[in-house]
């Protein structure tokens, strides 16, 4: 799958001093240190396309925009990928309710979602794959699972034995009740007659009347959502043998943790005997003027309209990152009118030939988001210096700082 042009980033200096990435891990709830090494491997699960990128999507690219630069900052390679789920069902219900072929409306919102990223200055995986290109992929996993005798079959589709990993369950950390709840919420199908496990997951859907197929070994069909990511995770990540981890981070929206990412990990740990992540990483949802921003509610706030209307795409990723990436936070248009306040006074700061002293800030700013990606005191940070600047204190770079900015934040002005 075509990604989205490359982003300049400009080098920082060596003086500069990177402390190990501290990151919440959603499996032992603690922040925990990725420990430092030449590659980090990073799975991104990305959109279906039914819709394009609301504000919850992009406040999780951007968290993980923000991983990919400290990381690269710091000298060492980042293999990142992202997926997209071009065949699933909720895109199937939306291309059938407004009378569209699927492809086309996959298409057109796979361009939308390049253009948005393309905006918001995010940094394009470097292998971004569809479930679609993905299908032989998944079908060579199916197989492995199948020799672990993880797979077995209900009518003619395909399920995986989560009971087969024993440490199912260990990453989300969920009560069986609360399981089965948000199992049967996001997807799953608890109650199917036939099933060995009520959590068991679809590994392989045989095609129905009027919906697409693919052929394969098991008939034709198309994949299911988890095993998608975790086919496509351990082909592009190519995982170190030497490494006690597959990969070492699994990232995505907290509402992906169950059973999403559970199921992708169980898949990997089945198939190839080993321990998925090193860390689960999880940005916490965006709501809408107090209230809760879903689809169901039809108040999903969507990057393109803002940018359409007018609104600088910086305004949005600065307003997206003034709070810390994993809490639940709000999106308003005051949060919006206070970071065009930001960038209007950083901006000016920043074109002036003298401004305050800018080596600590940059050193800060590292610091900051070094400790689970502080972004709250960056912004701080970054105030406090507008503030001495305004206030005729001289003797930093702003050029410097411009590209530190730029480097660690993906702030360009
Ligand atoms: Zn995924």
């Amino acid at each position: 799958m075509k990604s989205w042009p490359e982003v300049y980033i400009p080098t920082i200096d060596s003086k500069y001093v990177f402390p190990e990435l501290s990151l919440f891990n959603s499996e032992s709830h603690r922040t925990e240190v990725l420990p430092f090494k030449k590659t980090y491997r990073i799975y991104v699960c990305g959109i279906t396309p039914y819709d394009s990128t609301h504000l919850g999507h992009a406040a999780t690219y951007i968290s993980f925009d923000l991983i990919n630069r400290y990381l690269r900052a710091m000298q060492s390679e980042v293999n990142f990928v992202q997926n997209i789920t071009d065949i699933d069902d909720p895109l199937l219900e939306r291309a059938n309710r407004d009378g569209v072929d699927w492809q086309d409306l996959a298409n057109s919102q796979i361009d939308r979602f390049r253009s948005d990223m393309t905006a918001l200055h995010v940094i394009p995986p470097r292998n971004y794959i569809g479930a679609v290109e993905a299908i032989p992929l998944v079908i060579e996993k199916i197989q492995e699972l199948e020799a672990a005798q993880s797979i077995y079959q209900v009518e003619k589709d395909l399920y995986f034995r989560v009971q087969k990993d024993p440490e199912f369950g260990k990453r989300s950390n969920l009560s069986e009740t609360d399981s089965l709840k948000i199992f049967a919420e996001r997807g799953g199908d608890p109650h199917r007659v036939g099933k060995e496990h009520p959590l068991d997951s679809l590994v392989w859907l045989a095609q129905l009347p009027n919906e697409p197929g693919w052929s394969s070994i098991f008939g034709d069909g198309r994949p299911g959502w988890h095993i998608e990511c975790c086919a496509i995770a351990l082909k592009y990540l190519e995982p170190e043998v030497s490494d006690e981890y597959l990969i070492d981070i699994q990232g995505g929206g907290s509402d992906l943790i169950f059973p999403h990412h559970e199921m992708s990990a169980s898949q990997a740990r089945v198939s190839t005997g080993k321990r998925f992540a090193r860390l689960y990483v999880h940005t916490g949802m965006i709501g809408l003027e107090g209230q809760k921003m879903s689809k169901s509610l039809g108040n999903l706030q969507f990057v393109s309209t803002l940018v359409d209307s007018g609104v600088n795409p910086m305004s949005i990723r600065c307003a997206l990152m003034m709070q810390s990436y994993s809490k639940d936070r709000m999106w308003s248009n005051e949060l919006l009118e206070n970071s065009d306040i930001f960038l209007d006074a950083l901006t000016l700061h920043l074109s002036k030939t003298e401004c305050a002293p800018t080596q600590q800030v940059i050193q800060d700013i590292i610091n900051a988001l070094s400790s689970n990606l502080d972004t709250e005191k960056v912004f701080m940070i970054i105030n406090q210096w507008i503030k001495q600047s305004e206030s005729g204190a001289t003797g930093g770079n702003p050029g410097e700082l411009s590209r530190a900015l730029d480097t660690l934040l993906g702030i360009a002005i």
